[in-house]
Order: structure tokens, then C-alpha cells, then sequence
């Protein structure tokens, strides 16, 4: 929270921004053309979407892999998996995408190039109902990615790193300048790998 001030100050006005974004009230792109947000990114970038759910886009899988193009291509990076969330190995695990695959993949527009980025795919124990895989789709679990300097997210958000063939997004490297941040009932702690 230091870098930014108060979680409040920097959700509040996008969320507003996005109701009246899909209301159709606004048109984001006009309006906001050239207005830097945060860390770099342009209002006109979020396609609606708040800045939590976008900078989760394309960061770090967590015991988890690709294994094609398609959102349902996926495999356990690990013979044996670990909970990101409580660290639990035995019982059903399951692939989850963060933010949720019902959202899709984000499309970056940069100075750099266009990137059609994939939510993250993060190891959680349990099902879609139970575990923390279900705390996660019932809300009571909550992930967030956090840069760790402004420098570094301007470096995401300008496409300079991605425009760069060792920088490939989910990839263990953006862990070295930023770290995920759970929450539930309340408590939070980092995730680095
Ligand atoms: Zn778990
Ligand atoms: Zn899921």
C-alpha cells in the first residue's frame, strides 16, 4: 500500500468508471485518452476492467503450465501438487484461473505492440465448491498481484518487457520485481516464488 496510498483511494474511482463504462455512458477511450492511472497505465488500456483484475493478466503461474493455446490447455507443472493457498498436497487440486476463466484473456494495447495476455493459473486444493479453490469462487478467498516498485509496472504496462522474447508472460521471472497478495477472512500475506 505504501507506493500507492490507501487500497480505497485507487479502487473506488474505477469501479464507478467501469459501471458507467458498461452502461455505455461513457466512452473510456474518448474521455480518458492519455490519462495515466497508475504505475504507468493508461485508463484506455483497462477496457473496463479495474486495475486489480487487469494487472493479474499474464502474471506467474503457480505450480501450473500451458500445455497449448487454448484457456483449457493446462497441466500440473509438478508430479505431486501444493496448494498456493495453504501449502496442502494430498486430496483433489485443481488448475485455477486467476482472474477466472470466465473473464477470458485481456488484450494489451501498447506503444510496444499488441498482447493478448492469459490469466495466471495457480494450484488450489479442493473443487470448484470446496477447499480453497472453492473459497477462491466464493469470494472468500482473494488474490491480487502487487509490483513491487512503480518502475516495474510501467515496464509491464508499456509492453517494454513483453515485446522482449525472454520476457514471456506467466513466466517465474516476474516474481524477481513483484509477488501475489492472498487474502481471507481478512488476512493477508505475499506469495513469492
Ligand atoms: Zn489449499
Ligand atoms: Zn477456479
Amino acid at each position: 500500500m505504501g507506493l500507492y496510498g490507501h487500497d480505497d483511494n485507487r479502487t473506488r474511482p474505477f469501479s464507478r468508471q467501469r459501471r458507467a463504462y458498461l452502461r455505455g455512458s461513457i466512452s473510456f477511450g474518448r474521455i480518458n485518452r492519455d490519462r495515466v492511472v497508475i504505475g504507468g497505465i493508461q485508463s484506455n488500456q483497462l477496457m473496463g476492467l479495474s486495475i486489480d483484475k487487469a494487472r493479474l493478466y499474464g502474471m506467474p503461474h503457480i505450480g501450473c503450465r500451458d500445455t497449448a493455446k487454448g484457456l483449457d490447455a493446462t497441466a500440473f507443472a509438478a508430479e505431486h501438487p501444493r496448494c498456493a493457498c495453504c501449502g496442502r498436497t494430498n486430496g483433489r487440486h485443481n488448475r485455477h484461473h486467476e482472474p477466472p476463466r470466465s473473464n477470458g484473456t485481456f488484450r494489451l494495447e501498447t506503444q510496444n505492440g499488441t498482447f493478448e495476455l492469459r490469466p495466471a493459473l495457480i494450484d488450489l486444493c479442493g473443487s470448484g465448491t470446496t477447499g480453497c479453490h472453492g473459497d477462491r469462487h466464493s469470494g472468500r478467498l482473494r488474490i491480487r498481484w502487487e509490483w513491487d516498485t512503480a518502475e516495474a509496472e510501467h515496464r509491464w504496462w508499456s509492453g517494454y518487457w513483453l515485446s522482449q522474447p525472454e520476457h514471456e508472460p506467466n513466466g517465474q521471472w516476474l516474481f524477481k520485481y513483484g509477488r501475489y497478495v492472498f487474502t481471507r477472512d481478512s488476512v493477508s500475506w505475499e506469495y513469492r516464488a
